[in-house]
């Protein structure tokens, strides 16, 4: 049998590693010049560097997994991070229980409320409850309007934009449910994972394994079309060439997807469903550090990003000709005009927010930036997402999807895209191979 992989990304690589040495000619089609998708690394202040800011929780069983497998387990670091919360022109701690109790914008009792709110929510196992609620509608009626206002609004806005109050409570039970299992100690200690010399050493260990075995990779090539013959798979069409196949694995979005094929009035419908958000972030190397802060949350609507990522203090500024690595990340529509700025318009912007909250910070400080724009990066979860959820097979024999709008009620994350590459290739092998 030929089978192509749409898609080079962690999905894609996984689903690739599972279908090789099989007897079967695999074809892998990227349309980037390099695999890893999202988790991709660039070159940056002497070293790899992830190009969106990048840590794993402890929860992550399926991306642990596969480290272990492929012997990179001794890369692998799990280390303490300090989180922090900026609010009014603030800088809080927020890591621990003891911080949440000190945080001082919300009254004493909501702070108790937050913190158990968030042990609730860790020990609940039927999520569906959560499907036809909203985030804000949840927490106005069981927490505290003020709650949702000083802390969740805000940082569902910065993620969401004017989107936010659309977000459905599946969407933060998934995060705080993997977050929680991520800490020791009884929940007080947060430790992150983080494989050393980026995650494309998984990326390149992945890329070795496939390239040594049946398996050839197109990069710098995008599939454009898919034929069929009889509702069934016959061929794709990338970069105006025909590569006729027995089986397709789609892990682009479902948006990309829609527009492969001419899908039934149906399928094509639920496809149209999905919503993605974009994703910018300016990374620059600086002279110093900015605090002792891991994550920086900025709670303020009008912060052009969502987060300050000082990613030396996760890992160590050594490897980074000991300059000062810092990401600015921000999740937008990318009909937004920030994701159509220049770059060096991001940076000045970016860079005279950034100085309000840090104003011992010189622009003659910043070594080197690089802005970063991914189209799609966050689906968005509205409520009752799962009447929208696309199955691995589509209504076409042949032709299967794995791609992150199926990760639910979980948030998106590496780890997820390893399970759904296990997924798909497993239910390829019962029922084909
Ligand atoms: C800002 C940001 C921060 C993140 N931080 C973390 C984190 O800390 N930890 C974590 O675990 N996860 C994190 N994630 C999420 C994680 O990066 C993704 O969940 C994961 O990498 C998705 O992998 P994927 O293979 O499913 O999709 P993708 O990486 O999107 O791969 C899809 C691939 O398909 C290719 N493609 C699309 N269309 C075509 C076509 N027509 N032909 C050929 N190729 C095509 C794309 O170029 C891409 O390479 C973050 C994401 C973002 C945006």
């Amino acid at each position: 049998m030929n089978i192509g992989i749409v898609g080079g990304g962690i999905a894609g690589l996984t689903t690739a590693l599972r279908l090789i040495n099989r007897g079967h000619r695999i074809f892998l089609f990227e349309k980037d010049e390099n695999l890893g998708g999202l988790a991709q690394a660039i070159d940056f202040s002497g070293a790899k560097l992830d190009k969106f800011y990048r840590h794993i929780f402890k929860s992550d069983k399926e991306i642990i997994e596969l480290i272990n497998e492929l012997n990179l387990q001794n890369k692998l670091k799990w280390i303490k991070t300090p989180m922090g919360f900026y609010y009014e022109g603030k800088i809080y701690n927020f890591s621990t229980p003891v911080d949440l109790l000190k945080f001082s914008p919300l009254p004493f009792i909501d702070r108790i409320k937050l913190g158990l709110m968030s042990l609730y929510l860790k020990g609940v196992k039927n999520w569906r409850k959560y499907e036809n609620i909203t985030i804000k509608e949840w927490m106005e009626k069981y927490v505290g309007k003020k709650i949702y206002d000083v802390v969740w609004g805000p940082l569902l806005r910065q993620k969401f934009g004017d989107r936010a109050d659309e977000i459905a409570m599946t969407f933060l039970y998934g995060r705080i449910s993997a977050r929680f299992k991520s800490r020791k100690k009884g929940g007080t200690e947060e430790v992150l994972g983080y494989l050393e010399g980026s995650y494309q050493v998984l990326i390149d260990k992945m890329e070795n394994i496939i390239k040594q075995s049946n398996c050839q990779i197109f990069k710098n090539t995008t599939v454009e079309k898919l034929i069929t013959e009889n509702n069934k798979l016959k061929a794709i069409i990338a970069n105006g060439k025909e590569y006729p196949l027995d089986i397709v694995i789609l892990t682009c979005s479902p948006d990309i997807i829609k527009k492969l094929y001419n899908w039934h009035k149906d399928f094509d419908e639920k496809l149209g469903k999905h919503e993605y958000f974009g994703a910018l972030t300016l990374i620059m190397s600086i002279k110093y550090s900015l605090s002792k802060i891991y994550w920086l949350n900025i709670a303020d609507e009008n912060s052009p990003f969502v987060a300050v990522v000082e990613h030396t203090n996760f890992i160590s500024k050594e490897n980074y000709n000991n300059n000062h690595i810092i990401y600015l990340g921000k999740y937008l529509s990318t009909e937004n005009i920030l994701y159509k700025m220049r770059d060096e318009e991001v940076k000045n912007l970016f860079l005279n927010y950034l100085k309000r909250i840090f104003p011992f910070l010189n622009e003659k400080d910043v070594l080197d930036y690089k802005v970063v724009r991914e189209p799609y990066a966050q689906p968005v979860v509205k409520k009752n997402y799962s009447e929208i959820l696309l199955d691995y097979k589509t209504p076409v024999q042949g032709i299967y999807i794995a791609n992150m709008s199926q990760i639910y009620p979980e948030d998106r994350g590496m780890s997820y895209s390893v399970k759904i590459g296990n997924a798909v290739s497993n239910l390829i092998i019962k029922e084909n191979l």
